[in-house]
């Protein structure tokens, strides 16, 4: 599953632990984008924050775990070469590739759009607010209904800069995180992490 995860949310897990039972999934790989092309002009929180919220959020759960493979590639991140690099790693594993139904409409001006259908299954997943459709092309995509949780990152960046809770919208140690790194203030520096 891949996101800017700028934090990761409810909304990511929920996603996760719903596909993963239903296709009785073996492990779910976050992967936290690298220099989010599509988000180019808006800030985005350094990659090292969003990894670690991303390893936070997912450490008490054996069967998921984050990769660096689009942090550590320079450059923008493509989802051809994630799935290329992912596949690199498992060369026996079958991949399914977990989607929003927004990050779905955009699926169609990803670069080398017509390679990535098999490189991975595609995962649709309803999310509130957005219509959640196939396009009626003949792809690879499979389109799941799960419980609607209407949070985004946006959502949560701007409720910590406005002084809102975030409490139960995104896990307990990323709200923890998110306040020990002054992350989302307008007003403070965030801190900034070297690995
Ligand atoms: P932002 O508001 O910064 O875009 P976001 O909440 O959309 O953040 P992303 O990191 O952009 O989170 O999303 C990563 C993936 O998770 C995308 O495929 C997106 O569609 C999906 N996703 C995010 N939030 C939800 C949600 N509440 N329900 C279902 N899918 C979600
Ligand atoms: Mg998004």
């Amino acid at each position: 599953m891949g996101g800017t995860f700028d934090p990761i949310h409810h909304g990511h897990l929920v996603a996760a632990s719903e596909v993963a039972a239903e296709l009785d999934l073996d492990e779910v790989v976050f992967v936290p984008t690298g220099e989010p092309w599509q988000k180019a002009g808006k800030k985005v929180s350094p990659a090292e924050h969003r990894y670690l919220m991303t390893v936070v959020a997912t450490a008490s759960n054996p069967r998921f775990t984050v990769s660096r493979v689009d942090i550590d590639r320079p450059g923008p991140t493509y989802t051809a070469d994630t799935l290329r690099d992912l596949r690199a790693q498992r060369p026996d594993a079958e991949l399914f590739f977990i989607t929003g139904a927004d990050a779905l409409e955009q699926i169609m001006t990803w670069k080398d759009v017509d390679e990535i259908w098999d490189l991975a299954h595609f995962v649709g997943v309803t999310r509130p607010g957005h219509e959640l459709n196939d396009f009626g092309r003949d792809t690879d995509i499979s389109l799941m209904e799960i419980p609607a949780m209407a949070i985004s990152s946006t959502d949560c960046r701007l409720r910590v800069n406005d002084g809102k809770p975030v409490w139960y919208l995104v896990p307990d140690g990323v709200v923890q995180y998110i306040a020990k790194h002054r992350l989302y203030r307008a007003d403070a520096e965030s801190d900034q992490v070297a690995l």
